[in-house]
């Protein structure tokens, strides 16, 4: 392959985009999840999918006047290697914008993620929002700058904007991903205040440092 080929993945290698946000906050728990199938529910896991499936409210598209909404929709890159689903997009119409099959005007895309949360320190939802993006961009053939966050729990949308240093760290994140796929490789313990949160420290935990006691690992965790 020329070095200034773009790789294009194929279907059967793609990847969760979804993936991303557990990527970003663990690398050990992305590949749990995803490379050895490991997955336990716990309140925050459940309430997440409930209050994602009111995001998508069951009803595919409606419109408005101006205003095209797009429930639950799927996305893809055939360049990032990735697939997922678009909590909402919204088709703002305006003067300068794309066109949209069997729709006449012109639109901006506008995505809109939902979390049960609040915002977090570090940037796995920022991530993820912005691979929707990149997927929309390639769909659409267009650019899109910005997209919002919305939290359930402070019910308060934040802007994202979508820089080239945020859309390079979902390159790499992703080339990452795919690396440990293809070689079906999990990533060693590496513990921090993330296990204290984390809905898989009871399968990861008991494989820690068999010099130390899980339980008292746990306890001294929590006191921190
Ligand atoms: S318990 Fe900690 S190291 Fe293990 S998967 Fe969770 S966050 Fe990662």
């Amino acid at each position: 392959m020329h070095k200034n080929d773009i790789k294009m993945y194929k279907e059967e290698d793609y990847l969760q985009l979804s993936g991303i946000q557990h990527f970003a906050f663990c690398r050990r728990q992305w590949a749990l999840i995803y490379i050895e199938n490991m997955w336990t529910e716990n309140v925050y896991t459940i309430e997440g999918h409930i209050f994602h499936e009111s995001a998508h409210g069951g009803k595919l598209s409606e419109k408005r006047k101006g205003l095209i909404i797009s429930r639950g929709m799927p996305v893809s890159s055939s360049k990032l290697g990735i697939t997922g689903i678009c909590d909402v997009v919204e088709f703002h119409e305006v003067d300068n914008g794309i066109t949209l099959h069997g729709r006449r005007g012109k639109y901006k895309p506008v995505i809109i993620e939902y979390k049960k949360g609040r915002p977090k320190k570090h940037n796995a939802d920022r991530l993820q929002l912005c691979a929707q993006a990149m997927c929309l961009e390639e769909m659409l053939a267009c650019t899109i700058n910005e997209g919002y966050m919305f939290y359930g729990e402070i019910k308060h949308r934040e802007d994202v904007i979508f820089t080239s240093e945020l859309k390079n760290e979902v390159c790499s994140i992703v080339e990452e991903m795919h690396m440990l796929m293809q070689r079906k490789h999990t990533p060693r313990v590496k513990t921090g205040n993330k296990c204290k949160s984390c809905s898989l420290a009871n399968l990861c935990l008991p494989v820690l440092n068999e010099n130390k006691s899980v339980s008292r690992y746990i306890s001294n965790m929590l006191k921190k």
